[in-house]
């Protein structure tokens, strides 16, 4: 296989395996119309799917699909037989089989909770699962197994609930915040750093020659008093001064 279509597969069961939780062994739900292909086109799908798909694979059908391949006649007993080698799951139509499309449909559920791959051929029922997200499409293009690209339900799907996610996690950190009374200190903060710079962050502004001037009038500091060394007048000194202002 071209390393091209490894990239594609890859891409596109990646996609289903990161949204809607896919995983090995996938769950092939087959129909009377792939093991028609199969057969016509002398492909082995035990052999093929898988080294396709890069991984392992079950296969399965159900009741109706085979009793419905059952009724269409002999020109298909080489599907049949291929068919009814895979494991049946109970689709609840057991005594009352109806279409194999309608069964295989009716198996998705809504949201393709067994996370099956459909592998079919019918055009119809192939339209209907790409209006079902979640629901990755196989079929054979002559020989080569093609996994379709996610569809356009699927890809919206997956954006929606991809959104979701983040709003309820948005919400879950907020309602967390807020527990623990980190909303109300990140506001404290917020208002704090709107009323100016960071002191810390600044550098100090230098007095100028006025404002040192204002200051010298004003007075000393306390701590400027304090360093202020006494000069001590000698004695003999202080009375000689006193003596003159006396005269
Ligand atoms: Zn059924």
């Amino acid at each position: 296989m071209k390393i091209r279509r490894y990239k594609k597969v890859n891409k596109n069961l990646g996609f289903f395996i990161n949204n809607f939780g896919f995983r090995q062994p996938y769950q092939l739900l087959v129909d009377g119309t792939f093991c028609y292909a199969a057969l016509n086109n002398q492909i082995n799908i035990v052999d093929n799917v898988p080294r396709y798909l890069q991984g392992e694979i079950k296969l399965v059908t159900t009741q109706c699909a085979i009793i419905e391949m059952e009724n269409l006649g002999p020109k298909l007993n080489g599907a049949l037989l291929i068919l009814k080698k895979y494991v049946v799951h109970r689709c609840g139509h057991e005594g009352k089989p109806i279409l194999g499309a309608k069964c295989l449909l009716s198996m998705l559920g809504k949201k393709n909770e067994s996370h099956y791959v459909v592998a079919t051929q019918d055009r119809d029922l192939q339209e209907k699962l790409r209006c079902k997200p979640g629901v990755p499409l196989l079929y054979l293009h002559a020989k080569t197994p093609v996994l379709e690209q996610p569809s356009e339900a699927s890809v919206r799907a997956a954006k929606e609930s991809l959104a979701g996610l983040r709003r309820s996690e948005i919400e879950a950190l907020e309602e967390l915040k807020a527990k623990n009374g980190l909303a109300k200190e990140e506001e404290v903060k917020r208002r704090k750093k709107r009323k100016g710079p960071n002191p810390l962050s600044c550098k100090k502004k230098k007095k100028g020659k006025m404002e040192s001037y204002i200051a010298k009038k004003e007075g000393r500091t306390e701590e400027e008093k304090k360093k202020r060394k006494r000069i001590r007048i000698p004695k003999h000194i202080r009375e000689a001064v006193l003596k003159n202002k006396t005269t």
